[in-house]
């Protein structure tokens, strides 16, 4: 990694319960991690408070989608506000899982980011991909235009993460090789630098994501422009999570 301080954020996606979540936490506050990391998690909904009253506050807590506004009559919704309120810091926007499987388009997840940046959440906002956009050399295009969707709704930088996330590599046990991960990474910084600013480019942490788990992290985190990971799968087990976070180079 390069730009500013690592990063590793776990993404429990819809999985666990009560008593698999109060394992996972005790382990995590077992865990000997990196000083110089920051280290978030985003549980379900539900088990936010249970989590943020008795997870180490080495760990921040984050939401894995939020509302385009404050609430109301928007069932099944939680907003930005919620999530703050019951202790989280950040917020994932953007997920693969949001815009392929539930559906969300750039312009949705732009409303939320916007939203959830007045509310003083930091914002992890994920591009990628699908496999069919990557092999007809359509990468750079799609990850623009999502990245111009956060651009035009986000009024500062100082709180985002940008997750790259291949949609191919997401949960398929297929990561990217540190080369391809490189490579579009440093796209995304060369647009961050020509459409929004220099400053902004150098300071944003870009983080990896998409089957990194503890074997395969430590080549990735090496590589210029890779600043930290989103991990799936691999973070629902402390201890691998723990290696993950520990490969900060
Ligand atoms: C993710 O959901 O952000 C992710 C990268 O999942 P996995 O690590 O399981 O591929």
């Amino acid at each position: 990694g390069g730009s500013g301080k690592f990063f590793v954020g776990g993404n429990w996606k819809c999985n666990g319960n009560s008593e698999s979540i109060k394992k996972l936490v005790d382990d995590l506050n077992s865990a000997k991690l990196e000083d110089d990391v920051d280290v978030v998690v985003a549980p379900p909904f539900v088990y936010i408070p249970q989590v943020v009253s008795t997870l180490t506050k080495r760990i921040d807590v984050a939401g894995q989608n939020s509302w385009t506004g404050k609430g109301g009559a928007f069932t099944g919704e939680i907003s930005a506000d919620m999530l703050a309120d019951v202790g989280s810091k950040w917020v994932i926007l953007g997920h693969s899982e949001r815009r392929h499987v539930l559906g969300e388009s750039s312009d949705t997840i732009g409303k939320k980011s916007a939203y959830a940046a007045t509310k003083d959440l930091g914002i992890i906002a994920c591009v990628g991909e699908k496999l069919e956009e990557r092999e007809s050399g359509r990468t750079l295009d799609v990850v623009s235009d999502q990245l111009q969707a956060f651009a035009d709704s986000l009024p500062d930088w100082s709180n985002v993460v940008i997750a790259y996330e291949p949609v191919w590599a997401i949960g398929t046990g297929k990561v990217a090789t540190p080369e391809q991960a490189q490579e579009v990474h440093a796209a995304i910084r060369k647009w961050l630098s020509e459409k929004v600013s220099p400053e902004v480019a150098s300071k944003t942490r870009i983080i990896y994501g998409g089957s990194v788990n503890g074997p395969n992290s430590s080549e990735l985190a090496k590589r210029e422009d890779i600043d930290g990971f989103l991990v799936g799968g691999a973070s629902l087990k402390g201890p691998e999570f723990a290696t993950i976070v520990n490969s900060v180079t």
